[in-house]
């Protein structure tokens, strides 16, 4: 996970080790360096370039005021930066309500039923009675496949393979929890290959028959940039609350966790590194810095 990136940060740091001190001008190349390592990473150029504006000015600025190391002072800031640029504090779900109401939403492939099943499991360990909700209506297959996992993490899944209508059987999971004293419904919903008009109007009605307390969208992060577009499309349209990146396993740049906040303005949730139930953590925006920083 963001070998890459993790590779020409360190090497452009270096470049600041073993000088006295911070100046306008050692500062310069590091900087430059720092911004190149981000969008061959997959950052936004305009992310790129302010946060390495922002880096540029502490570091100035702090000279002064701190006698540490000129390379210690700089991966500090750095790291404080790129904690801020991913969303500052960890944000957690709202699993509130009489059920709560998860609505997952994302493209085809991009990790929702796998993550519907991992979600289960973690808030099943929590000690809540769960109820996974299969309203992929397209692909038969996509009920099978959350059958099985609800099967290996021990969570009921409710579906109706006759009912052509995703928003009916989400209203008769909900009345369904209720009556089994299931405290939180997580709705897995279709997804397509791109965005399309069918799809979004679909999840949209889905959404204002059910409003969720929580509705999370799941985006694979190997797409890079195009992740970050998907993510605006359905925010757009879905104002959802949080985001799950997935295959964070595969992802050697990482541009997709480190755009999505500023782009969309919705923190990160989850992140998903691995095919199996228990590759799923809780994104805190500092551990991934530290890790970005190695
Ligand atoms: P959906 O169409 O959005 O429901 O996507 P799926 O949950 O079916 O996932 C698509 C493929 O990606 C499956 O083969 C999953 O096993 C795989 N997958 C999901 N999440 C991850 C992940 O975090 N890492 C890796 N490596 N594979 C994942």
């Amino acid at each position: 996970m963001f070998e890459n990136l993790q590779d020409k940060l360190n090497k452009a740091i270096k470049t600041l080790k073993g000088q006295g001190r911070i100046t306008e001008i050692n500062v310069a190349a590091t900087i430059k360096e720092v911004r190149r390592a981000l969008t061959d990473a997959d950052v936004n150029y305009k992310v790129a370039k302010d946060i390495t504006d922002r880096i540029r000015d502490k570091a100035i600025d702090r000279k002064v005021l701190i006698s540490v190391e000129p390379g210690q002072l700089f991966v500090k800031i750095v790291q404080e930066e790129l904690t801020e640029l991913m969303g500052g504090e960890a944000q957690g779900i709202n699993v509130k309500g009489d059920p709560a109401v998860i609505l997952i939403a994302g493209l085809q492939g991009s990790g929702k039923t796998t993550f519907s099943g991992k979600l289960a499991s973690y808030l099943k360990r929590q000690g809540r009675n769960v109820l996974l909700v299969a309203a992929d209506i397209y692909r038969p297959a996509a009920i099978d496949q959350l059958k099985v996992l609800g099967e290996q993490v021990g969570v009921e899944v409710y579906s109706e393979p006759e009912n052509k209508n995703a928003v009916q059987i989400a209203q008769n999971a909900i009345i369904q929890a209720r009556k089994t004293g299931k405290k939180i419904v997580i709705v897995d919903t279709a997804g397509r290959l791109a965005v399309d008009e069918a799809m979004m109007k679909e999840i949209e009605a889905v959404k204002r028959a059910i409003t969720p307390t929580e509705t999370l969208f799941v985006v694979d992060s190997m797409t890079g940039q195009d992740a970050v577009n998907t993510a605006k499309t359905f925010n757009d349209r879905l104002d959802f609350d949080g985001v799950v990146l997935t295959k964070l396993d595969g992802d050697a740049r990482g541009g997709a966790a480190l755009s999505i906040k500023t782009v969309v303005n919705k923190p990160i949730k989850f992140i998903s590194t691995g095919e199996k139930m228990e590759a799923l953590d809780v994104f805190y925006p500092d551990r991934m810095a530290s890790r970005i920083l190695g």
